[in-house]
């Protein structure tokens, strides 16, 4: 070999080392790039946001977890986008309430093909709706109980578990953990409700929504209408509510954030009571708000409680 031909050698040898030595490190970037921004996880859909946060609990970093509904929104008759289809896509699980609760989940899951689903309220003893047009039907507001949301996360663990066997482990530690935070909830729930005096205990909302939180700390509940499907306001409803709160001089009466509180604060003022605020029922606050995991939104909803009916106690 002469030395002309040993320099090209020697030079085709350099640019096929310098080629795979780009190729290496274009690689190795790619990926650190990836691991910065996260790997594509498997997504899980949720019909709204109370749902995404329990999700999310249970599936810590092995799902990314979306709601269909946004902070704020009615979600018992809401209406789906077509953007909504498309978030949709990929999904490998649809999770909703059932009881009910979402009217136009048969029309969305029937848009968006063969997403697999888990009811989460599937096989419960729900509470039935007493008098009015929706009589005897299921109250499907079974997260604002501590203790029966448990249900839920059993139902998350099993759904999750079935379709990500090898997350088994991860989602059972992280169901535990979630279960003990909501039987504290559950404990500091109680401590605060026993303390409100019981001629006092009569909860006043616009929704239906309180039947289980109700039941299971002993308070009594009223409302202007059953569920936010049919918010009416009728002049019978708004005359008999008006007449418990004298009857029972109930202090204060409240609404929700996700509905109109206007026909509350109307009733409020022909009644004498005070119009308290608003809880977060069926929907989460923005992530900045005071409502943004449920176990805040059921802390948030007992201070204004006991605001309204035992300012005396200042739980602040
Ligand atoms: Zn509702």
């Amino acid at each position: 070999m002469d030395i002309k031909e040993y320099l090209f050698r020697n030079k085709s040898i350099k640019i096929l080392l310098l080629m795979l030595l780009f190729l290496i490190t274009s690689c190795a970037s790619k990926k650190i790039n990836s691991s910065q921004v996260g790997p594509e996880k498997p997504f899980v859909l949720t019909t709204f946001t109370i749902l995404a946060d329990m999700a999310s609990n249970v599936a810590g970093d092995r799902f990314a977890i979306k709601s269909i509904t946004k902070p704020g929104s009615e979600i018992h008759g809401y209406q789906f986008t077509p953007s909504d289809l498309v978030k949709a896509k990929g999904a490998v699980l649809l999770i909703e309430n059932g009881l009910g609760l979402e009217s136009w989940i048969d029309k969305f899951s029937s848009s968006v093909g063969n997403i697999p689903k888990v009811v989460l309220s599937e096989g419960m003893e729900p509470i039935l709706i007493e008098g009015d047009s929706y009589q005897g039907k299921p109250n499907p507001h079974v997260w604002m109980s501590p203790k029966r949301s448990i249900y839920y996360v059993d139902k998350l663990l099993e759904a999750f578990s079935k379709i990500d066997p090898d997350g088994v482990e991860v989602f059972e530690s992280n169901a535990n953990a979630y279960k003990e935070e909501l039987v504290e909830l559950d404990k500091e729930l109680r401590s605060y409700l026993s303390l409100i005096p019981p001629e006092k205990k009569i909860l006043v909302s616009c929704e239906g929504a309180f039947s289980y939180l109700a039941q299971d700390y002993g308070m009594e509940e009223a409302y202007l209408w059953p569920v936010n499907a049919e918010t009416q306001v009728t002049p019978r409803r708004m005359a008999a509510l008006i007449e418990k709160i004298k009857e029972k001089a109930i202090p204060t009466i409240f609404c929700e954030t996700t509905v109109s509180s206007k026909a509350q604060k109307e009733v409020a003022k022909e009644s004498g009571a005070i119009f308290g605020g608003n809880f977060f029922v069926d929907s989460l606050s923005m992530p900045d708000g005071p409502a943004s995991t449920l176990l805040d939104l059921q802390r948030y909803n007992v201070r204004l409680i006991m605001k309204g009916l035992a300012a005396e106690l200042n739980p602040e």
